[in-house]
């Protein structure tokens, strides 16, 4: 799959080999390029982290690469490379302006996973004890020899 590719500077199609996409360039793409304003933690040439404006907890924090795709996995090899750097500083500074001792990072992975903006982005926002903002997601254990077929799945798609 060709991922679109803008331009921040001029917020241009620099290539693509699809249509003209009315949701794209997306808002994350609108804030770095200064169109739309956004308070940025920190910026660089692969990475931003900047506010949701609305958060879980003050200080919910996106990180959001420069390049617009959708996928997570769509990204350019460098940019997933940075990406453990950036994610670990920003889950430490979330945490100390919150002074809070736990983080949630969160990613919704196409709109089924509740993803809104289509540009690939993490959460991460502060959590506390008893704070009653607990994901919960009913989950069950694997009956029979599913968990093995799962894993073979699994590896079979690994690439
Ligand atoms: P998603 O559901 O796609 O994982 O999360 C998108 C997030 O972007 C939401 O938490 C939403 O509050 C945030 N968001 C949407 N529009 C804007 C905006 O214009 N500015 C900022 N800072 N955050 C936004």
């Amino acid at each position: 799959m060709q991922p679109n590719v803008w331009c921040l500077a001029c917020c241009s199609r620099l290539a693509s080999t699809r249509p003209p996409d009315p949701v794209m360039p997306s808002i994350f793409t609108r804030i770095l390029a200064g169109q739309v304003s956004g308070q940025f933690v920190f910026r660089d040439d692969l990475w931003a982290a900047l506010l949701d404006i609305r958060p879980v907890s003050p200080g919910h924090a996106l990180l959001i690469p420069l390049y617009e795709t959708q996928y997570l996995a769509d990204l350019p090899a460098p940019t997933l490379a940075a990406l453990g750097d950036r994610l670990a500083r920003l889950v430490r500074a979330v945490k100390t302006a919150s002074n809070a001792d736990a983080v949630n990072v969160v990613i919704n992975d196409g709109p089924a996973a509740g993803q809104e903006v289509p540009h690939a982005h993490l959460h991460a926002f502060a959590r506390f004890p008893e704070d009653g903002k607990r994901m919960a997601w009913p989950a069950t254990p694997y009956a029979g020899g599913d968990l093995n077929i799962w894993a073979d799945r699994l590896r079979a798609a690994w690439r």
